[in-house]
């Protein structure tokens, strides 16, 4: 593909702004130590990872938060006094996010066959990518607008269809709609390669693109990806203005228009978690969902992918009611998980997000769950938190490939479920041929 792209004008985040930061893992035993934590948090504005919102700290359950090197000691001598056992989970943030990055002109950023798909890709070199990928895949992909980002960037997605006269359903899927989450949308290059390269010989894509057309979005939050690239590597939300430039950023999956602004969420704009100034606030946002709507019939199955935590997540995040058809839901995200372990031994935990991770509102996966869309999950990928948003590039192959499978056994799940003659076609198909082979058995 392409040999001679020339280095992103922005590449890395020159400064050392995270210079001896550590994330730790903390573990609070009772109430005194959550109320203590939380105060911590609040006072010292830390970047909680595990939970996201203070408020959401509970007894018994581990605790993720970087914090800058200048808090650091009045925190862990704030947790000894406290007798709150903590323990190191990064020793120095910075250290770790620059040996997670390519190196410019290093010989792993771009292998000369092709696209390097185990790298991490600043936004210019996805752009071109998808530009590359549907230009020498034209009898399979398309690219198409879906909208512009609050800095004027046009956001595309990646069609992958099979021509064909009949009316096909639709999978989609988004990745990047949190800047730093960077394994995620290097998930969505990898699993627009795989079909491409097997869609011909695997039996099992074969059958689901004769009914199911795959909509991928690549990075859904493109200014803050580049954020993350040029400025501040652990950014997590949109660019947008607010209070006169004062701060920065709305938290995209806060911003569906599902019980917006009720829990887990924050309206202060300078938090991690704002939810924006109403529903569909940002132009991300409404990109995203004036497309699903407009095809919400045709839509069986909303993918939108994270990281971190080994999570399939069902609907609701904001209400701990359980989806129409959680059953199903369920039965098909645990199949994900049995044959995603079968490839490295990673666990993922299966369920409704307010039971196993947290209560949260205006999130897109129940946004699109709640206008019809029957299989809606958010994936949450590696790690548990050894590495948390800062996966090594060396993570992303297995990940990627793990991921893949749990991916592929949904759309299988969803394509039996609503097509299942073209499924018993293939199944009687190899009957047939069963029959044949035992009749010459018998006559040999
Ligand atoms: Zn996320």
């Amino acid at each position: 593909m392409e040999k001679t792209l020339t280095a992103p004008a922005q590449s890395t985040a020159e400064e050392k702004r995270h210079a001896e930061d550590q994330v730790l893992r903390v573990l609070p035993q009772t109430s005194e130590h959550v109320k203590q934590l939380q105060q911590l948090c609040d006072t010292l504005l830390l970047d909680l990872w595990k939970p996201l919102l203070s408020e959401d700290i509970q007894a018994g359950e581990e605790l993720h938060v970087r914090v800058p090197a200048s808090s650091l000691q009045e925190l862990k001598g704030s947790l000894n006094q406290h007798l709150i056992s903590y323990e190191v989970l990064i020793r120095d943030v910075q250290e770790q996010l620059d040996s997670s990055m390519p190196r410019k002109g290093g010989s792993h950023w771009r292998v000369p066959e092709g696209y390097s798909y185990t790298v991490y890709h600043p936004i210019e070199e996805i752009y071109h990518w998808m530009y590359q990928i549907k230009e020498s895949n034209s009898e399979l992909v398309t690219q198409h607008y879906l909208g512009m980002t609050y800095e004027n960037r046009p956001m595309y997605y990646l069609k992958i269809s099979q021509p064909s006269n009949k009316a096909k359903k639709i999978i989609w899927m988004d990745c990047g709609i949190h800047a730093r989450e960077w394994i995620s949308p290097a998930f969505c290059q990898w699993f627009v390669k795989e079909i491409l390269q097997n869609y011909k010989t695997d039996p099992k894509i074969k059958s689901f693109l004769q009914n199911l057309d795959v909509y991928i979005l690549p990075v859904l939050n493109i200014d803050g990806y580049i954020y993350s690239w040029t400025t501040e590597r652990l950014w997590r939300k949109s660019r947008s203005a607010h209070v006169n430039g004062t701060c920065f950023g709305t938290d995209l999956n806060r911003n569906f228009n599902c019980s917006w602004g009720s829990i887990g969420v924050s309206h202060n704009c300078s938090s991690l978690t704002f939810c924006g100034t109403g529903p569909e606030s940002e132009p991300e946002t409404k990109a995203v969902a004036r497309f699903i709507e407009k095809r919400k019939s045709d839509v069986l199955c909303f993918l939108t992918i994270h990281s971190y935590g080994q999570y399939i997540l069902t609907p609701y995040g904001y209400k701990t009611d359980l989806a129409s058809n959680h059953q199903d839901l369920v039965e098909a995200a645990e199949k994900a998980a049995v044959a995603l372990k079968e490839k490295h031994g990673t666990n993922f935990t299966v369920g409704p997000t307010s039971l196993v991770l947290y209560k949260n509102s205006g999130s897109s996966r129940d946004w699109a769950h709640m206008i019809g869309i029957p299989f809606s999950y958010t994936f949450e990928l590696r790690d548990k938190g050894a590495y948390g948003f800062i996966l090594p590039p060396d993570q992303i192959q297995p990940t990627c490939e793990e991921t893949t499978i749990a991916v592929m056994t949904i759309i299988e799940y969803v394509n039996q479920k609503y097509f299942p003659n073209s499924a018993v076609a293939v199944t009687s198909g190899s009957l047939w041929l069963w029959l044949i082979v035992l009749f010459t058995q018998i006559l040999s």
